[in-house]
């Protein structure tokens, strides 16, 4: 079965085996973030809408809850920004009355949590894990190419709000971008503003798959530790790499489907393809050659190793 709206499931850093739903088109965002795994093309938009119809979603979750088994989470994700969806609430509804057990994580760039009526959708979500990688409005554009219309003050009382009405965990994720967002001034500054919103985590992240510019580096870890000494709180760590599958299965039986449907949210190497399928990796690599010679796929050289990407 090729699914539209669902990818995966994929092994999560944090989130253990993850079921994506991806509820806008590729790069529909009101971001454009220089590290966007997701590319350069962008729909930069605040406007909320239908853009996956909420029967389809339904629909392939019924279908894929019938035939494969549970994930450990259903996490909101994939190549553009979730919250856009007008319909992400009676998605989330429909998980809760329909998909029992399984917890459901929002991965949001939270830009939108000013407005109440986003706030009211996503509150039965397990957990939000938005991103904050500015409190400048400065750093903000540069970092994140917003929407004209977006300011970084009204974002960081929209997590704040958010803070005081949501009841679930929230995950502060903070992607640093060496030389540009671990400066003295801006780690002051977004250390107000975390001290502010008050999130259960703080997480720190840095680039590890290609972007769209590709002079950016990732953070080393030594960088990243001097962030967290910077900041002196108990509640920050680096994210760690990816668990170790617990028993590895075979996810879905339609490989070359998944491959193209995984790649085409974010770039994979081998390992990463072999543990999102859960297949081993030369079994992955007769699927990537073939791939590959049928020019459905191109290789990009990085420094943790061959990148496939559409
Ligand atoms: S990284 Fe996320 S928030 Fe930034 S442009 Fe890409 S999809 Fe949007």
């Amino acid at each position: 079965m090729q699914y539209n709206t669902l990818f995966g499931p994929v092994p999560s850093r944090r989130l253990g085996i993850s079921l994506g739903i991806d509820l806008v088109p590729m790069k529909t965002c009101t971001l454009n973030c220089i590290y966007c795994e997701c590319g350069e093309s962008t729909h930069l938009t605040l406007e909320r809408r239908e853009y996956v119809p909420f029967a389809t979603v339904k629909q392939e979750l019924s279908i894929y809850f019938e035939n494969n088994p549970p994930p450990d989470y259903i996490t909101f994700s994939g190549s553009g920004e979730p919250t856009l969806n007008s319909r992400i609430g009676d998605v989330l509804h429909f998980i809760k009355n329909h998909i029992h057990d399984i917890p459901v994580a929002l991965l949001t760039n939270g830009t939108l949590f000013s407005q109440k009526q986003v706030r009211e959708d996503i509150k039965a979500a397990t957990v939000i894990i938005p991103s904050l990688d500015a409190a400048t409005e400065k750093v903000f554009r540069k970092i994140n190419r917003p929407s004209p219309h977006l300011k970084v003050d009204t974002i960081i009382q929209g997590l704040i709000q958010l803070r005081k009405e949501y009841r679930g965990k929230i995950w502060l994720e903070i992607f640093i971008v060496p030389g540009m967002n671990d400066t003295e001034q801006e780690l002051t500054a977004l250390k107000q503003a975390i001290d502010k919103i008050k999130p259960d985590q703080v997480q720190i992240n840095t680039l590890d798959r290609p972007g769209p510019v590709p002079t950016l580096r990732a953070a080393t870890r030594q960088e990243l530790e001097h962030v967290i000494d910077f900041w002196e709180m108990e509640n920050a760590a680096i994210v760690a790499d990816a668990p170790e599958h617990k028993a590895l299965f075979p996810y879905r039986k339609d490989t070359a489907s998944a491959i193209l449907g995984t790649i085409a949210r974010r770039p994979c190497t081998l390992t990463d393809l072999s543990e999102i399928l859960g297949l081993p990796t030369d079994e992955v690599k007769k699927y990537i050659d073939s791939l590959h010679t049928d020019k459905k796929i191109k290789i990009v050289k990085q420094k943790r190793g061959l990148f496939y990407q559409l």
